[in-house]
Formats: C-alpha cells, structure tokens, sequence
C-alpha cells in the first residue's frame, strides 16, 4: 500500500505537469495563474516532504497544510484549510480508516473560508461529489473507495464547464465565466486522480 508520502508527491507531478492547462482554464475567468500557484503548491509540498522525512499521517497532512499555507492566491490558503481541517480530524488514527471524516472536514473548511457550496462553480464542485463517492462506500478498502471519489471528482470538475462562478474572482465575470471547467476544481480532479494511481 502506498503511502500518503507517495500520493503526495504523485499529486505534486500530477499538477507540475498540468501547470499550463491550470492557466489556460484561469484565463477565461480568472487570472490566469491557477497552474502557476499550484506548481507553487507543489515545490512547497515537496519541500515540506523533505524537511520531515519520518512524518506520516495526520503529521504530515499538517505539514502539508502549513506549506500550502504560504502559497499565495485564493486556492492555497483554501487547500491548506482543508489540509490542515483533515489533519485535525484524523489525528491519531489511521489514515484509512478515517479518510471519509478527513474528506468532509476538508470540504466543509473550504466551505467556510471560501462562502462557497457546491454549484458555485469552485473546487467544491471536485471536492463534494468525491465525499459523496465516499459516503456511498463506506466498507470499501481504501484504494477503490479513492478511485471511486478520484472519478466523482473528475466528472464534477468537467460538470463546472457550464456552470456560472458564484464565488471567488471569476464571480465577477457573472455569464461569461461560462465554457471552461473550473481551474480549482481541476485541480482537485488531478490531485485525487494521481492519489488512486498510487493506491
Ligand atoms: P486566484 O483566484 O486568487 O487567482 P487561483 O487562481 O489560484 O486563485 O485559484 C482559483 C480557484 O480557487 C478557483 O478556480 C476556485 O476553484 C477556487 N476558489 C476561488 N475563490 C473561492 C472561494 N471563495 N471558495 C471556494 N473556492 C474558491
Ligand atoms: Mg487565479
């Protein structure tokens, strides 16, 4: 079984390798920078990964979380709540047996910073229909239930295309944030897809 060490730094390549296409979808809402702060996210990750090569579970995903901390724009504060919401809630047990509680303690810390909920056209829309795939097996061993939340996530990541942003920057393009899936929620869909390729 891979460990969240390996997920970590397969998500960290996963989104390295996605910077440009991060920033082609950033540029029709946005700023354009999605891919450049979460290739950003990804050296800090892996930065945190080496500074504290023995820590592990809810310490790690702590680690992470403060490292994403320091990144800027709205997505890296927004990851390390849900980072750092997981660890809170996992901390002291394993990993696998409370991934579901650390999935929705990190949607609702996104929930909270961001005032956003699902449907507002943001990384909630990855982010909630993948705890939803988790509800829905809850006996399943761990790397199928992430493979099903990684799936959850892409299609709702691709359902964010034709949505209109209500929340964060593109908001205020109102109808003409239209057309492109959602930087954030992409994001989210590559992240948990390189997490299952690991598992
Ligand atoms: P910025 O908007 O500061 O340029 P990024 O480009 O790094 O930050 O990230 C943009 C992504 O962050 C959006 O695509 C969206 O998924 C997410 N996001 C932005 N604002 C919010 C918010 N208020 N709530 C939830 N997610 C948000
Ligand atoms: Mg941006």
């Amino acid at each position: 079984m891979a460990s969240l060490r390996a997920c970590a730094l397969a998500s960290a390549e996963a989104l390295e390798a996605s910077r440009d296409e991060l920033c082609r979808l950033d540029s029709a809402a946005g700023d354009a920078d999605h891919g450049v702060t979460m290739a950003l996210a990804a050296r800090a990750a892996r930065q945190a990964l080496a500074d504290a090569p023995d820590a592990s579970g809810a310490d790690l995903l702590l680690r992470l979380g403060a490292a994403l901390g320091s990144v800027g724009g709205a997505s890296g504060p927004l990851y390390a709540s849900a980072l750092v919401a997981a660890a809170v809630v996992m901390r002291g047990r394993p990993l696998e047996v409370e991934l579901r509680e650390g999935f929705e303690a990190a949607e609702a810390a996104i929930a909270g910073l961001g005032h956003a909920a699902p449907g507002d056209k943001t990384m909630l829309d990855a982010l909630h229909p993948a705890v939803v795939a988790l509800q829905e097996n809850p006996e399943a061993p761990l790397d199928h239930a992430v493979h099903c939340a990684a799936a959850a996530a892409r299609a709702g990541a691709e359902s964010t295309a034709s949505m209109t942003a209500r929340a964060g920057r593109a908001s205020r393009l109102g109808e003409r944030s239209r057309g492109l899936a959602d930087p954030g929620a992409t994001s989210v869909a590559l992240i948990l897809e390189a997490a299952a390729s690991c598992l």
